[in-house]
């Protein structure tokens, strides 16, 4: 009988995971198996740093590429798997290779949902989700290209921001009425189409796009209210779909990614998921919510790593994305909810907004005000019951508020 620990999908959640276990004192042999050509790697530069050129790839690995043999964690690259066999406990890869397993984890992230139209698969329409997506996408801009972007989620406003900084003219086009609409709150998404704007970018919101044709001359966008948009290269950015068909062909509960419990334990004890693909009970949310951010892919990964190492904790924190655009750092703390109030504190271009249901505090966000994250973060994590106006005096930090509360 096999100890060994395989482990699919060598990104970030994936490459946290074997990591932790090693440090955590385990001795069974570690298989880490990866779809990509590349060592386990973050993915927020490749929309930033990595897209402007300011840094190199390497600069993404999690570890410097040698950690993995040092460590001992076998690192197969160029490998996707293709089947599980749980009865078997085997994991079969698409060339044929078949590992046993004693515990399997499932890191398989998530792919970007493709657009469907006619056109939508011209070879100037691209995505952006691995580091080679990012270096077809740079290799296309420069001063004199005309970048569209579909989407002004957080993939299409960063890759603005990016384009911009290489002199390329940019337009986004989204249907809903304002940018970041998974995110923030109506006035933060003005807010955002404010600072775009003021960036040259060509920000059209509620529009939509019915086809695209490709010519000679670029690519032509028709949009639904009969206006195109002419553009040398197309980066969609309307989100990703979990890859979890190995989880849901092998009957393990898939309901917009891989059930889990706060442990990352799926209901076969043997397989365990994490990362993008998991759909996790939170106990600070109170149900299960699939989390798409670099903080979950990198503590809920180390956190299931304790468990299978025969910890007991389970994965605790407060949910936390970040996003960079020009000069602005945007922090989100809490789940977008209902909510039935909103204190803002701060000037103009440095601010906190915090969001309040009867009274609790649930989430919040800063714009140039890292600071202010911590504190509410302790208060979205005791659900602190705080007063509007306190909140809302300049005169009280924040970090006071939190600790009295
Ligand atoms: P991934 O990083 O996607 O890794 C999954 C890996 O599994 C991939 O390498 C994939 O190839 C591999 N795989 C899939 N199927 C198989 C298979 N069958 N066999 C083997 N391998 C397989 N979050 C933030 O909080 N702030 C940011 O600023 C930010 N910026 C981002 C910018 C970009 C461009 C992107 C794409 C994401 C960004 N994120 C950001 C989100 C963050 O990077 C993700 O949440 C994180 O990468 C998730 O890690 P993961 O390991 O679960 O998935
Ligand atoms: P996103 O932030 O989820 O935004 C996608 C947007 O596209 C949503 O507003 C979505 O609307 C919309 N959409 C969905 N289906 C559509 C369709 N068929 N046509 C048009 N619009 C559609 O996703 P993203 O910006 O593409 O980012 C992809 C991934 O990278 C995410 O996991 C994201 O977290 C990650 N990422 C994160 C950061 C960051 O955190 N700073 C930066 C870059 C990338 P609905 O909400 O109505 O579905």
């Amino acid at each position: 009988m096999t100890d060994a620990i395989v482990i699919v999908g060598a990104g970030h959640a994936g490459g946290r995971t074997a990591e932790t276990l090693r440090a955590a004192g385990v001795t069974a042999p570690i298989q880490l198996i990866g779809a990509e050509s590349y060592p386990p790697y973050e993915r927020p530069p490749l929309s930033k740093d990595l897209l402007t050129g300011k840094i190199a790839v390497e600069k993404t690995y999690i570890q410097p590429a040698a950690y993995w043999a040092e460590h001992d964690i076998a690192l197969v690259l160029d490998a996707p798997a293709a089947a599980l066999d749980r009865a078997a406990k085997q994991v079969r890869l698409s060339d044929g290779r078949v590992l046993d397993y004693a515990t399997l984890v499932l890191a398989t992230g998530g792919r970007p949902r493709r657009l469907s139209l006619p056109g939508s698969d011209s070879g100037r329409v691209r995505y952006l989700r691995d580091i080679e997506d990012t270096r077809a996408i740079r290799a296309a801009l420069g001063p004199d290209a005309r970048l569209a972007i579909v989407g002004a989620g957080v993939i299409g406003l960063e890759v603005a921001a990016s384009a911009r900084a290489l002199g390329a003219a940019v337009t986004v086009l989204e249907v809903a009425p304002m940018p970041l609409g998974r995110v923030v709150d109506r006035a933060l998404g003005e807010w955002f189409m404010a600072l775009h704007r003021g960036h040259g970018v060509d920000m059209r919101m509620g529009v939509s796009v019915q086809a695209i044709r490709d010519g000679a001359g670029g690519a032509v966008l028709e949009l639904a209210d009969g206006a195109t948009v002419a553009a040398d290269l197309v980066v969609v950015g309307i989100g990703i779909v979990p890859n979890a068909e190995l989880a849901r062909d092998a009957g393990l509960t898939v309901d917009d990614g891989i059930v889990v419990d706060q442990f990352g334990r799926t209901a076969d004890p043997a397989i365990f998921a994490v990362g993008d693909v998991a759909r996790a009970f939170h106990p600070t949310v109170g149900r299960h919510v699939r989390l798409e951010a670099w903080r979950n892919a990198d503590n809920q990964s180390r956190a299931v790593a304790r468990v299978i190492a025969g910890g007991s904790e389970p994965y605790v924190e407060v949910p936390w994305m970040w996003s960079d655009q020009y000069d602005i750092n945007l922090q989100v703390a809490g789940l977008p909810s209902a909510v039935d109030a909103s204190v803002r504190r701060g000037t103009d271009d440095k601010f906190t907004v915090i969001q309040l249901k009867d009274g609790a505090v649930v989430g919040g966000v800063t714009v140039n005000q890292g600071r202010d994250m911590r504190p509410l973060q302790q208060l979205i994590a005791k659900a602190a019951q705080v007063d509007a106006e306190r909140l809302a005096d300049p005169a009280v930090p924040l970090a006071q508020i939190a600790k009295g509360a």
